[in-house]
């Protein structure tokens, strides 16, 4: 089945040197030295067609793993020859296989995933309303019904007109309930008559300073209820408690969802102690299949403890590490409130919104500098990027640092200027890599022109820069392989392209998704390739991307995930 030449791949004995050095202990060494038993490896997986994201060995069809680790990378018939009994095989069937994918910004939560309803998946009101009455027939009275995950701009009604849901369509599912349906964004939500009536909250009311009460032409509440005003709910009702034991099955579930679609390793960008000790908590009990680096937030309990401790910017293990603190400095780009130098199509006064001043950014840039922390400063428009390299190169210009990889999160619009100092002083950008695809509806207010300046991995890798993928989940979807469509196609799911100045090759969108994640938390030495020596985390592709209609490649099933030469995926397997 191969269609390659030997020349491609490595010497296998000098690949098999470099695994059992690499995989370091002194024992596996010994074993190496004094017979085949000691050197063979646990798992091989053969008949693939294995796309390493490694220069030297970009092909090949075969590879070995011993203890967590690649121990050789080359032909089927080199690497079957490696096995003895008791090695596990996979026989991957000419599927392709690629490095497990990286996450390198997202908020991985599973709790609500736990206890409330999920509506990530509905297409139609209907599919709202039945997922909310399922739900509310298991609930006591008096309990809410929650749903997340909302879109209010991808829903259809029964005549297959896009319009959003209403306290009707809530009361017609659940009377009898409190129910609250949140936006996938946040900051905005939906609540039937029952929850108003119990909150007390009449045709009358009063908008709050920063929120609303949406109405219709007649004045009646349409359920609609923005920012602040949803503060009103707050004490209503009876809410579940949230345990320390459910918080370690949001980690279990969550990370079952993300390594089902091929996610290996994920940035958590913001969390506090309630967060690190969750994923502590399934990581010892062994239900965290990804591995994660952990974002404490900026003046959270957790940044100030890491820093008294003097804990820095990657503690911890190969499963759980401390990366960069993490800041917010603008508003939201599916919200439309990241601050750009031109205004929003349509709103001419509207530039967008500050969380923080050149002074803040600059205080929390020095303040991670000098307690050796990576940052990670969330700057969506040019405006903020701005601020945030200007913050940059004064700190590192005072304080040197031979290799500090701040990163911009996001780093959603920019422009030349921008690009080249980035460049310069090697920051990180992590632009959201569904998004194209995903929010297509909502990028008419940015304009296709300024597209072309947006989510930009094509002019990020022109210029040298090693930028990784990322989804901001919930926000953004986290597949890996509705990201590559996305960046391969720059088109959105009703087919309209946004900036394809930006398209990336397939080979490029793998390389970003891997590779560069590793990168971007310094472990590009430990993974995001296929290579001897490097963790074993990889992917089994049900179809090659590179052959498929690129509109299709969300549609490829994700066969088999693996993290450290364990299955993660299908739950099931061995
Ligand atoms: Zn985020």
């Amino acid at each position: 089945m191969s269609n390659f030449t030997r020349g491609e791949f490595l010497k296998l004995a000098t690949v098999l040197g470099a695994g059992a050095a690499a995989s370091g202990c002194e024992g596996q060494l010994a074993g190496g030295a004094g017979g085949v038993e000691g050197s063979a490896p646990d798992l091989v997986l053969v008949n693939g067609r294995v796309y390493t994201v490694d220069d030297q060995v970009p092909r090949a069809e075969a590879f070995a793993v011993k203890g967590g680790r690649f121990l050789a990378v080359g032909t089927t018939d080199d690497v079957q020859a490696m096995a003895v009994r008791g090695t596990t095989v996979i026989d991957a069937e000419g599927m392709t296989v690629v490095p497990g994918f990286i996450d390198a910004h997202c908020h991985p939560s599973g709790v609500r995933d736990l206890y409330d309803v999920n509506l990530e998946q509905a297409k139609t009101i209907r599919d709202i309303k039945e997922a909310l009455s399922r739900k509310a027939a298991e609930t006591q009275p008096n309990y809410w019904v929650n749903g997340f995950m909302y879109d209010d701009t991808k829903i259809t009604d029964e005549s297959g007109q896009y319009r959003r849901v209403n306290r009707f369509d809530l009361d017609e599912a659940v009377p009898n309930h409190p129910v609250q349906i949140s936006h996938r964004g946040g900051h905005i939500a939906w609540f039937n008559t029952k929850a108003f009536e119990m909150a007390g909250v009449r045709r009358d009311v009063a908008d709050p300073p920063g929120g609303r009460f949406d109405r219709d032409a007649n004045g009646e509440l349409t359920g609609l209820v923005e920012e602040r005003a949803t503060r009103v709910f707050n004490g209503v009702g009876n809410r579940r408690e949230i345990t320390r034991a459910d918080q370690q099955a949001g980690v279990r579930v969550i990370s079952e969802r993300m390594t089902a679609s091929g996610l290996t390793s994920v940035h958590q960008t913001g969390g506090d102690t309630q967060s690190l000790l969750a994923l502590q908590d399934a990581y010892h009990a062994g239900e965290m299949r990804f591995r994660m680096y952990f974002f404490p937030s900026g003046g959270s309990e957790a940044f100030a403890g890491m820093k008294a401790a003097s804990i820095r910017t990657g503690f911890g293990d190969e499963w759980l590490r401390i990366g960069a603190v993490k800041y917010g400095a603008d508003g939201s780009i599916s919200g439309r409130t990241a601050r750009m130098s031109q205004p929003y199509v349509g709103r001419p006064n509207d530039y967008g919104i500050l969380t923080m001043t050149q002074q803040d950014i600059n205080e929390a840039v020095e303040d991670a500098r000098l307690h050796d922390f990576q940052i990670g400063i969330h700057a969506n428009g040019d405006v903020t990027i701005d601020m945030c390299l200007t913050a940059y190169e004064q700190v590192l210009q005072r304080y040197p640092h031979p290799d500090p990889r701040y990163r911009l999160e996001h780093c959603t619009l920019i422009n030349p200027d921008l690009v080249r100092r980035i460049a310069a002083i090697g920051a990180i950008p992590t632009p959201f890599w569904t998004y194209v695809y995903y929010h297509g509806e909502k990028w008419a207010e940015y304009g296709q022109e300024r597209t072309r300046s947006m989510f930009a991995h094509r002019t990020f890798l022109d210029a040298g820069i090693r930028v990784p993928g990322a989804s901001d989940y919930g926000p953004g979807p986290f597949q890996p392989l509705m990201a590559i469509q996305s960046m391969v196609t720059r088109k959105d799911w009703k087919g309209t392209v946004w900036g394809e100045n930006q398209r990336v090759t397939v080979d490029e969108a793998i390389r970003i998704g891997t590779l560069h994640g590793a990168y971007a938390s310094f472990e590009e030495n430990l993974k995001g390739s296929i290579t001897p020596g490097k963790l074993a985390d990889f992917v089994i592709l049900g179809e090659d991307p590179h052959d498929v209609d690129p509109d299709q490649i969300i549609n490829i099933p994700v066969v088999r995930t693996v993290v450290g030469g364990r299955t993660m995926h299908p739950i099931e397997a061995v």
